[in-house]
């Protein structure tokens, strides 16, 4: 891992939402956006209510019509996050979101460029009443689908003439660059540094080109992102590349992972990513859990995703939590792990740091696993237990005819006691 660039810091939010910086020593955030009409009030208030609770730090809405900003002031009495406008085609939408009390507002030089209209802009956020500092930062996002001329082909032949040597991607990030250069330079005339920077594209590979040389050129903190990157099934591979480099080589002060899926996905796999690299510090239990091969004896995929679900709605302490199908490697796959549970013949044996405490039958493998998190947080919260204080150090029983030859025996329904795996307490 590099070292975080430096950067300048924006500041987002008011005394009701509490303050999100972006930039220089803060952590790095997460942001989405929402994905239904902005203009349905009740419906856009229980959305980022969600995406709240998912763990949103920031939540940002689009407003293509004025009765979208005319909804605004009523979303932001109802919410408890920074919320930022996004702004496409009509700089008024900027205008009257800046006074609906907004803490953000998304331009993109593609289609607002206009000096007087961007000038507007920036002054309206100069003096923005909503903004912490008396001022609304404003975002400058020169997505790729958005910003090659395609009207003045004289402007465009000049674009494309210009080139990176550096990169495959030579000629969009010339483009990119002087996009930015020449917009950023209407906010410098104006005094306006609030701005934070961002130049998505679906290709991972020119994402990670384009951030790693605005990054060369610019200290204003920047947005991350991977636009159109599909569903979540492919899109978090392509998302996770590109921001993962990014963040692992310093470059990125916040994220935005974007999905053609619920939102509430990009807030997680954006929360995972940053604990994955050791960037954020984190909420709730931590879960470890193998890929199963041809020793499983329990239904282990399914396990798997009732542990996550439970353990994301019950436990709020950074545990290790380890689901691991058999006894013979799963000790060592799950070394480290708070609680752990090992799965034998349609069995489960229960440890907690190390120590042995149960052994249940698999339909029972899930309560006994959330009591046995439960009563570890109660421990931890006392200061009784502390995470990761003792590494897990089993001696697995022998598998050779205890445990049987797996998947024959789950066909056929038998459920075997084998003789080191006794049902109950232990
Ligand atoms: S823990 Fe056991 S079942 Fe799971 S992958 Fe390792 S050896 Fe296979």
């Amino acid at each position: 891992m590099q070292p975080r660039r430096p950067t300048r810091q924006i500041v987002l939010g008011d005394e009701r939402t509490g303050l999100v910086r972006v930039g220089g020593d803060a952590p790095v955030s997460v942001q989405t956006m929402t994905a239904g009409y902005t203009h349905e009030i009740d419906k856009c208030v229980a959305e980022i209510h969600k995406l709240t609770a998912a763990g949103a730090d920031v939540v940002r809405v689009a407003v293509p019509e004025k009765k979208d900003t005319e909804a605004l002031p009523e979303i932001l009495a109802q919410t408890t996050v920074p919320i930022v406008a996004d702004v496409h085609f009509h700089f008024k939408r900027a205008l009257e979101a800046v006074e609906a009390g907004v803490h953000k507002i998304r331009l993109n030089p593609g289609n607002i460029s206009d000096r007087d209209q961007v000038r507007e802009v920036i002054n309206a956020c100069k003096s923005g009443a909503n903004g912490p500092n008396g001022r609304i930062p404003i975002r400058v996002g020169v997505n790729e689908g958005s910003i090659i001329e395609r009207k003045d082909k004289q402007k465009r032949a000049k674009e494309l003439g210009a080139f990176f040597s550096d990169h495959k991607h030579g000629y969009m990030l010339a483009i990119m660059i002087a996009k930015l250069e020449e917009y950023l330079e209407i906010f410098y005339a104006e005094d306006f540094e609030d701005i934070a920077i961002s130049a998505k594209s679906m290709d991972a590979t020119l994402v990670i080109d384009a951030y790693t040389e605005i990054s060369k050129r610019f200290d204003h903190p920047l947005h991350l992102g991977v636009t159109h990157a599909g569903p979540k099934e492919t899109g978090c591979i392509r998302s996770v590349v590109a921001l993962g480099t990014l963040l692992a080589n310093g470059i990125g002060d916040t994220i935005r992972i974007s999905y053609a899926s619920d939102p509430v996905y990009e807030v997680e796999d954006g929360l995972e990513l940053l604990y994955s690299l050791g960037l954020r510090e984190r909420k709730g239990a931590e879960l470890i859990a193998c890929p199963t091969c041809g020793r499983i004896q329990v239904d282990l995929f399914t396990l798997t995703q009732d542990v996550r679900r439970t353990l994301a709605d019950n436990i709020e302490v950074p545990m290790k939590v380890a689901v691991m199908g058999c006894v013979v490697n799963g000790p060592g796959e799950a070394e480290g792990a708070d609680v752990a549970v090992f799965a034998g013949d349609r069995k489960g044996i229960i440890y907690v740091q190390g120590e042995r405490v149960a052994t249940v039958p698999e339909t029972e493998i899930l309560d006994r696993l959330l009591a046995e998190c439960k009563t570890f947080q109660d421990r931890v919260r006392s200061g009784e237990a502390k995470l990761g204080e003792k590494k897990v150090d089993i001696v697995p029983p022998d598998p050779e005819g205890e445990l049987g030859s797996g998947w024959e025996k789950m066909a056929a329904e038998r459920i075997a006691g084998g003789t080191d795996l006794t049902v109950g307490n232990t």
